[in-house]
Formats: structure tokens, C-alpha cells, sequence
């Protein structure tokens, strides 16, 4: 039997969500992030669902391959950059553009033949992860301004690190207005379009937005914002996640169901086996107590979730059957609520579909 295992892409919420994101930053450009084969949702699919975008983002130059392979003529940033001087000749075929991040790549700038290539530079505000030191961005910007590598305007960026924390009350709450201070501090006078706002910063804080805004998440339909899924924010969620009952078993009170023994039955009760484990990417640490939909009504796993099958309290479904539909994350049942049980968030979710799941556009 093949397994019943489905991510469903919805296209018409991808779509749906770049307007909604569009319509928070009315006359920014906006560049939608696909790394990670487009959070999990496939690459292709949502570039092509992304279109109207004015830029891609990826992490790397083969990323930037495949968007030029699927007929997509945008702008695309590579967020990785480059490290040697045969990158740079990819990114000059993709008609890529790249992010300096460090010093290394202002000497390859400088000592390339090939032809200029548009960048953006990078200044770590507080992240700490890539970028350069505020009090290194004015030499920085004014070595790109003058290699012969370099083409255009030098877009200027940050990435901001606790922006899905928009009180100020809370732990990180005053972390992203000090990261804008820094930014506006440490580029003030240099020419060249601003980007900050990744998809927290579209929705919680609106003096973020630059002249780019970077969402990511929020085109899936996904919210990092802690308590808040994103369809409180008017998104839609792009991807639903669905499997079958592969059997449904009357256990007896007091028996003890899947690895470890963990989970007991408090009374007589039916349990059904879903397919589908950690080895298609449903979280192994979803506890019991985690929502699944069967037949489009609330249930919950019970016991360990395992490599190719998982345990359903079905007590209240006694009409449920083999071969019924089983969702663990869409429409009526967010990712995030599955993350937060899982103690992850809904990217990690939905970057982590393995292969062996069938993907289907609708
Ligand atoms: C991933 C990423 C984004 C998008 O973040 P989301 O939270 O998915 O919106 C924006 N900018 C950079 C540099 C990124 O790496």
C-alpha cells in the first residue's frame, strides 16, 4: 500500500498573503524569502506562486539556480553571499545579486575582472550572527562604492533578532527598537535603499518597514508571534498536512499503548493508528494532548509518535474507520498550535516534511 501522506500547497493563500503583506506596507518593495526550498512548501511552487513579488531571498546560489530554471526573472538575493571568486561567477549568470557580510568579500570585490554585481551590506545591530559592526559600515560601504566588482546602488541591511516580541514589557521587548537606533545610526548620510523587516517586524512594527520588506513566514501563513497564529494576523495558512487512519483498535482500560509504555488507557476506548511518524516529519516531541482532526473533528494523539505511525485518542469518535482522514496541520488546525505543543515553532514544522511525502498544488 502506499502511504496516504499529503502536503497540500495552497497557492491562492500564498498569493493571498503577499497582498496581505503588501497592503500592511503600502508603496515598499517587498522581497519574499524562499530559503529552505521555500520553507518546506517546495521551492518552485512558491516562487512561481510568488510571482508578483519584487524579489526572491534565498540562502544560497543553487537556490538562486533553481528560481532561474523554473522561468522566474526577478531580482533574487543570496543571503550567504559569496566566498570565492567562482561564486561570483555564478551569481554574474543568475544575474543574482549577494550580501556582504564580511571583509574577505569587499577583497574579492575589489580584485574581480568579471562583470559588477549588485550587493547589499549587511550591519549586525545586535543579532550577532552575520554582518558588520556599526562602526565598521561607513569604510565598508565606501570600499564596495568604489570596487570595480560592484554594480549600482549598495542596498543597506540588518536583520533583527526578537521582533516577534512587540511589548515592551517583555524580556526582548526593547531589542528591535535599539537595533533600528543602531541602523539608523550607523547608515546615516549613505545613499542606497534600506531593508530590516522580517515578517514579525511587517506585523508589529510598522517604523521598520524601509524601502524593502523581507517577509518570510508571514507568506505561509505563519505567525513566530508567541499565542498568536497567523490567521489572527489575516493570513493563510499555505500548506495542509494529511494522513489516513490506517486501523482503529478498542484497547482496554488500563492498558498501555506505543514505545516506552508511556500512555495508559483511562477507560475502555478506541485508538486509531494514523500514517505518519517523525520519519515524514510530524514532530516526535508533540506530546500527547497534541490536536489532530479526524474527519474534520478535534482528537489528540496518545503515546510516542513513532517513525511511520502515530497512536489517536479516539474516545467521542466511535464512528471513526480505517482509511478516514486524518490533518495534522492546515486550515482548521494551525502549525503553530502543533509547534508550541512540540515545543518548536511552525517553520521548523513545516522546513522539516521529509522527501517521502507526496506534494500536491492545488
Ligand atoms: C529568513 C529571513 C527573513 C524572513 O524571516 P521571517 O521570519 O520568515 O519573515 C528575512 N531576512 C533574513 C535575512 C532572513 O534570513
Amino acid at each position: 500500500m502506499a502511504r496516504p501522506i499529503t502536503a497540500t500547497i495552497h497557492t491562492d493563500a500564498l498569493r493571498h498573503n503577499l497582498g496581505a503583506m503588501r497592503a500592511r506596507a503600502p508603496g515598499r518593495r517587498l522581497m519574499a524569502m524562499v530559503k529552505a526550498d521555500g520553507y518546506g512548501h517546495g521551492l518552485e511552487t512558491a516562487a512561481r506562486a510568488l510571482r508578483e513579488a519584487d524579489a526572491f531571498g534565498v540562502a544560497a546560489i543553487e537556490d538562486a539556480a533553481r528560481i532561474r530554471a523554473a522561468g522566474l526573472a526577478q531580482p533574487i538575493l543570496v543571503l550567504s553571499g559569496f566566498d570565492n571568486p567562482d561564486d561570483l561567477d555564478q551569481l554574474r549568470a543568475l544575474g543574482a545579486e549577494a550580501i556582504v557580510h564580511h571583509a574577505a568579500q569587499l577583497d574579492l570585490l575589489e580584485r574581480t575582472d568579471g562583470a559588477p554585481i549588485r550587493v547589499w551590506l549587511k550591519v549586525d545591530t545586535g543579532m550577532h550572527r552575520l554582518g558588520f559592526a556599526p562602526d565598521q559600515v561607513r569604510e565598508a560601504h565606501a570600499r564596495l562604492r568604489a570596487a570595480r566588482g560592484v554594480a549600482g546602488d549598495i542596498a543597506l541591511m540588518t536583520h533583527f533578532a526578537s521582533s516577534d516580541e512587540f511589548d515592551a514589557h517583555t524580556p526582548n521587548g526593547l531589542q528591535t527598537p535599539a537595533q533600528m537606533r543602531a541602523f539608523v545610526a550607523a547608515t546615516e548620510g549613505l545613499d542606497g535603499p534600506r531593508s530590516l523587516a522580517n515578517s514579525a517586524a511587517v506585523l508589529g512594527w510598522p517604523d521598520a518597514y524601509g524601502d524593502w520588506i523581507r517577509p518570510g513566514g508571514a507568506l505561509y501563513g505563519m505567525s513566530v508571534v508567541a499565542g498568536r497564529s497567523g490567521a489572527s494576523f489575516g493570513l493563510r495558512p499555505a500548506m495542509t498536512f494529511e494522513t489516513r487512519l490506517l486501523a482503529v483498535n478498542r484497547v482496554a482500560k488500563g492498558e498501555r499503548i506505543g514505545y516506552s509504555a508511556t500512555w495508559e488507557a483511562p477507560e475502555d476506548m478506541p485508538v486509531g493508528v494514523a500514517a505518519v511518524g517523525y520519519g515524514d516529519g510530524y514532530p516526535r516531541l508533540a506530546p500527547a494532548g497534541t490536536p489532530v482532526l479526524v474527519n474534520g473533528r478535534m482528537a489528540t494523539v496518545a503515546g510516542r509518535v513513532s517513525m511511520d505511525l502515530m497512536t489517536i485518542d479516539l474516545r467521542g469518535q466511535s464512528e471513526a474507520r480505517a482509511g478516514d482522514p486524518v490533518v495534522l496541520w492546515g486550515d482548521a488546525l494551525p502549525v503553530e498550535t502543533v509547534a508550541e505543543a512540540a515545543g518548536t515553532i511552525s517553520y521548523a514544522l513545516t522546513c522539516g516534511i521529509t522527501r517521502r511525502v507526496r506534494f500536491v498544488n492545488d
